[in-house]
């Protein structure tokens, strides 16, 4: 039930660029790629060998079509360029830097100029005004502040939009719920599985979330699944969106999810999407299952052309209701780095997810144990029990297991083992969650 229905109603932030016709926006980015390409190749000399050794010249790229004779770039890129060689600007010159919170391994370095912060904060306005962000809004900002892009990025983008922003950061959820209750934000961003946690902790201290002016929130930073957002909107009684994008292209606004249901879409005036098939680089067409691939063909600092970002999606060019014509994609799967591969057999924790979240009697909390036995691969997963629609005996605890198994068998194709256990007794996160414990290799 979403009681503050009636006062949720969004908004295009720039109607001219995020609803001109796919043929005029091939023909802007094309112009702008041919440019970036020149760019790149006298100002970063690692950009510079890469096209030399396959013999490609910068006027070889004339437009959006000559996109795929362009190299891949990857992690890599920062990783062999540690930590400032991605810069095609002197140090001196950026307003910022930033680095991405190194889930997988070393940090990648982001600098951004005066223009790359502008261009942040614009993207994250039409972001704001997709999710029903009014101007005047007070905006509760609960991704950590520091080198991660989720705290700072919107904060700045508030400033451009006209709202007050309210830098909490994350921890110390009491205070944050006070924060919620006295001050009256109207929007929160901050990461799914911490709005769930801060709701379950006002759940515990009694706290009816009708009191609150709580309207909107835009969350991301992690996989999360649709029936997540439910819980959370349900819950909380407010509209989620999904706020999509990763540090090495911009940070979050890269794309946002709209009124009309779960598509992302992708701010592609200035970050240029590419499905492609994961074996062979090849760009997939709409609805197939690839690869996500950006091309950043107006950032200054740090600029990208074709980086994956090995996170896994289908893309669709088709009409969105909402009027905007940017395309959109499908709910991060995950990235190809969370997949597991049990018994020969891939499972993301996305679809684990969506199988728990739809039995009532656990809570959305879980975490995914696999190990190695006798050279099987054995999988656990421990979910918390809802006391509040449980009826504690033996009995039912079993049945809710096995039904939760079952149903995972159909769904994944793997045989996990559902263990129920206490309610509040598996960790929480206050930024990105790390679900999966993997054993077998150690
Ligand atoms: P790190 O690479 O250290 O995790 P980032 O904060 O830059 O640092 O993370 C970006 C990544 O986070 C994306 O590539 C993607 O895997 C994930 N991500 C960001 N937003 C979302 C979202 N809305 N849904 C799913 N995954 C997301
Ligand atoms: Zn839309």
């Amino acid at each position: 039930m979403i009681t503050k229905e009636n006062s949720f109603e969004s908004y295009i932030w720039d109607e001219k660029k995020e609803t001109m016709s796919e043929d005029e926006r091939r023909e802007l980015v094309g112009k702008r790629l041919k440019n970036q390409v020149k760019y790149m190749y006298n100002n970063l000399p690692y950009y510079r060998e890469k096209l030399d050794a396959i013999g490609l010249e910068p006027g070889d790229v004339k437009g959006i079509k000559d996109i795929t004779k362009l190299p891949f770039l990857d992690k890599t890129a920062f990783t062999e360029n540690y930590p400032f060689g991605t810069f095609a600007v002197p140090r001196e010159k950026m307003e910022r830097i930033h680095a991405s919170s190194g889930t997988t391994g070393k940090k990648k370095v982001v600098g951004f100029t005066h223009n790359d912060v502008k261009l942040w904060q614009e993207m994250l306005c039409r972001c704001f005004a997709m999710a029903g962000f009014k101007k005047g809004d007070a905006v509760h900002i609960s991704y950590g502040y520091g080198l991660f892009t989720g705290g700072l990025g919107p904060h700045y983008a508030c400033e451009m939009y006209g709202a007050t922003a309210i830098p909490v950061s994350t921890g110390n959820t009491a205070g944050q719920i006070q924060i919620l209750q006295e001050w009256q934000p109207n929007a929160i961003c901050c990461t799914p599985t911490y709005m769930l946690h801060i709701i379950d902790t006002m759940e515990k201290m009694g706290v009816d979330p009708s009191t609150l002016a709580l309207r909107t929130g835009l969350f991301g930073a992690e996989p999360w699944t649709v029936e997540m957002k439910k819980q959370i909107e349900d819950r909380l009684g407010i509209r989620a969106f999904d706020v999509y994008g990763l540090t090495e292209v911009l940070g979050p606004g890269v794309g946002c999810s709209c009124e009309c249901g779960d598509l992302i879409h992708i701010n592609s005036d200035h970050f240029w999407p590419e499905i492609v098939d994961p074996e062979t680089g090849k760009p997939l067409p709409d609805g197939e299952l690839g690869e996500l691939v950006f091309s950043s063909v107006t950032k200054e600092g740090v600029p990208m052309l074709r980086y994956n970002t090995h996170d896994l999606t289908r893309i669709y060019h088709t009409k969105c209701a909402c009027g905007r014509t940017t395309p959109r994609i499908e709910k991060i799967t995950g990235r190809a780095d969370d997949m597991m591969i049990i018994r020969g057999v891939n499972v993301f924790p996305t679809q684990i997810e969506s199988v728990i979240l739809k039995h009532k009697e656990v809570n959305p909390h879980y975490m995914i144990f696999i190990d190695r036995v006798n050279n099987i691969d054995q999988v656990v997963i421990k979910v918390e029990i809802n006391p509040a629609n449980f009826s504690d005996t033996m009995k039912s605890l079993e049945k809710v297991e096995k039904s939760i198994e079952a149903e995972l068998v159909s769904v994944t194709g793997i045989h996990p083992k559902i263990q129920l256990v206490e309610s509040g007794s598996l960790p929480r996160s206050e930024g990105k969650l790390k679900r999966v414990v993997d054993s077998r290799f150690k």
